[in-house]
């Protein structure tokens, strides 16, 4: 860190701003908006700084800039378009120990002011150190969609209630929970929407139960993790991830998504592999049960989309039998997402009007598929599981009628660093799979599809031989 951000308590405080230019009157806004006791000291006023003074909110000294102007003053500023003075300014502060800041010169700064989002009492401060403001700025416009102006009026309502709440709930994880439930759930909710009446009655109910039931009931959060790409997480996945006691996860979860889970959380790999279950399904249906019903938030993180070729809804079914509430975020699923990375389009006005999407696991070295639907023409067809299978499925396609020469892809661990695309016909692909020896998970695209791949590969072309980011 090239600085320590710290914010100051101005209040009431002596402070001087030097100068009575635009920029002087825009240092001298803030400070008096945190409200600073401020006196401008210039010889004569552009209107900005004049209408501080017309409307009281500071004092001007119609003068130069005097040694004894920086008598006993907490903070000053400097921001005149004259070096000298500007220099003078600073250094008569450090003799006096003054905290002070000369516009635009960071080295006659003690101390810069970041770019600010306003959320008062939330305050946001950025800063690049003077080597990328817009950077700092961009960011800054970023934060400004993500925070709505409600949060203002959300943390005022937290800060009324603080004591409160920490008289009534004397242990810290209670505590913790009872502003979750907060300021993620109903009140902040009514806050948003203007009704703070609303909001205010609901917080004062929580703190009257005497064991609100919001804060010790367990809850179970079936997620959906996507391909890999932890940026292929939504924010509602990010949310609950943030916000758990415990997490399970499988195989499929990337490390780069599995950082994302709240830290404090523990973590259980439930994790399946083909013919070796680590936990049995059922295990993990009742470990879910049990630790729901301690209490907890339990975060069941699985691979891709829970609902697709996931056993999400068996997890769930458990859960509704025995009356526990659970939320379940969609995620982008392998297709999806291994079809973007890989470049090939799964439906294209052209080539394919529809698109399939089919287990390719073997039950007892056989599958178990409508053939014929399967090999219809102008349509993809995409095999989850399908690597062991993958010689009797391309041998019942082609006995089935799909032509020899139809394109097919194999994507290995898609929309990772380690992602691989190789193209061939149907026909060729067990060969490849033998001589490439793709490694789990892989996901295999049959379709005209597949052709545009070389047109429209995009993800692999940014790393380099090593398979790292360019
Ligand atoms: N629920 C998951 C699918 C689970 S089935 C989802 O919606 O994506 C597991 C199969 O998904 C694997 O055998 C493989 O075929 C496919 N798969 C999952 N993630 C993948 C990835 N990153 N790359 C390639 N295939 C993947």
């Amino acid at each position: 860190m090239d600085n320590l951000p710290i914010f100051l308590d101005v209040k009431d405080k002596d402070c001087l701003v030097v100068g009575g230019g635009d920029i002087a009157a825009r240092k001298a806004s803030l400070l008096i908006k945190a409200g600073a006791a401020v006196t401008i000291v210039a010889p004569e006023l552009a209107a900005t700084a004049q209408s501080l003074i017309d409307n009281n909110q500071a004092t001007w000294l119609n003068s130069l800039f005097e040694p004894n102007h920086a008598d006993g003053r907490q903070l000053i500023m400097a921001a005149t378009d004259i070096e000298a003075v500007n220099r003078h300014v600073y250094d008569e502060a450090k003799q006096r120990g003054i905290l002070v800041n000369v516009a635009d010169v960071p080295e006659l700064c003690d101390f810069i002011l970041g770019s600010i989002l306003d959320r008062s009492p939330i305050l946001v401060a950025i800063s690049s150190g003077g080597d990328a403001p817009v950077l700092a700025r961009n960011l800054r416009a970023r934060l400004e969609t993500l925070i709505p102006p409600s949060y203002s009026r959300l943390g005022h309502l937290a800060g009324k209630y603080r004591n409160a709440v920490k008289q009534k709930f004397k242990k810290l994880d209670l505590r913790r929970r009872f502003w979750e439930v907060v300021l993620q759930g109903d009140v902040a909710e009514h806050v948003y929407a203007g009704r703070d009446e609303q909001a205010e009655q609901l917080i004062q109910d929580l703190i009257a139960e005497d064991s609100p039931e919001s804060l010790t009931r367990g809850e179970v959060y079936l997620v959906g993790a996507g391909p890999g790409d932890p940026d292929l997480l939504t924010f509602k996945a990010l949310r609950l991830m943030q916000q758990a006691d415990i997490v399970f996860y499988d195989r499929l979860v990337s490390k780069e998504v599995l950082a994302l889970v709240r830290k404090e959380a523990e973590q259980v790999y439930v994790g399946k592999q083909r013919a070796w279950h680590a936990v049995r399904q059922e295990e993990i249906n009742r470990l879910l049960l049990d630790h729901a019903k301690q209490g907890k938030r339990v975060l069941r993180l699985k691979g891709g989309d829970p609902f697709i070729f996931g056993r999400g809804g068996e997890e769930i079914e458990t859960l509704a039998a025995e009356n526990i509430h659970f939320q379940i975020v969609p995620g982008v699923t392998a297709a999806s997402g291994c079809a973007t990375y890989a470049g090939i389009p799964l439906t294209h006005r052209d080539y394919s009007q529809s698109c399939v999407f089919v287990t390719g696991q073997l039950k007892q070295g056989e599958l178990d598929l409508n053939w014929s639907a399967l090999v219809q023409p102008n349509q993809t067809v995409v095999v989850y599981m399908g690597l062991a299978g993958l010689p009797e499925l391309t041998k019942q396609m082609l006995a089935h009628g799909m032509p020899a020469d139809k394109p097919a892809a194999l994507v290995q661990q898609g929309t990772t660093q380690n992602q691989k695309v190789w193209t061939s016909t149907i026909a060729e692909l067990p060969a490849l799979a033998e001589k490439e020896q793709p490694i789990a998970p892989t996901l295999i695209i049959i379709g005209e599809v597949v052709g545009l791949q070389d047109q429209l590969a995009w993800f692999n072309n940014q790393l380099d031989s090593n398979g790292s980011f360019s």
